[in-house]
C-alpha cells in the first residue's frame, strides 16, 4: 500500500478514523491509534476515547457480576449446610435433600459465573 498523501512512500500504517495509508511522515500516534498527521488526530483521540470509556463501563457491569458470584456462594453454602443439618439430625430429611442440593446447584452456579468474572477482568487489563 502506498502513502495517501505522498504516492511515492510506502504506507506503514492505516489512520483509524479515514483509513488510508499513511507514510511514516505522515502517521501521527494519538492515544494508542494511528490517524494522519494534522488531518484525522482530533478524530481518532475522540474515537479512542469513547472505545476506552466503552471498556470501563463494561469494567464496571462485570465487577458487579462478581458481587452475584458471592451472594449465590453464600446462599448455597447456608442451604447446603442447612440440608445437611437437617438431614443428620433427622429433622425432615426430604426437605434437607431439597435443600442440599438447591445449595450445591448455587455454589456450582456462583463458582462458574466467578470464574468467568475474573476471566473477563483479566483479559480486560491485558489489553
Ligand atoms: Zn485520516
Ligand atoms: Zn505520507
Amino acid at each position: 500500500m502506498r502513502c495517501y498523501y505522498h504516492t511515492a512512500s510506502d504506507a506503514v500504517a492505516v489512520c483509524m478514523y479515514c483509513h488510508r495509508g499513511v507514510c511514516t511522515e505522515c502517521a501521527a500516534e494519538v492515544e494508542k491509534g494511528i490517524a494522519c498527521k494534522d488531518r484525522c488526530e482530533d478524530e481518532v483521540a475522540a474515537v479512542m476515547g469513547y472505545t476506552a470509556k466503552l471498556g470501563q463501563q463494561l469494567a464496571v457491569n462485570r465487577t458487579s457480576n462478581l458481587g452475584w458470584s458471592v451472594w449465590f456462594l453464600i446462599l448455597g453454602l447456608i442451604l447446603t449446610i442447612g440440608g445437611v443439618a437437617l438431614f443428620w439430625l433427622d429433622i425432615d430429611r426430604g426437605y434437607g435433600v431439597g435443600a442440599f442440593a438447591a445449595g450445591v446447584f448455587l455454589v456450582l452456579a456462583g463458582l462458574l459465573s466467578l470464574y468467568a468474572a475474573r476471566r473477563s477482568i483479566r483479559d480486560l487489563r491485558s489489553d
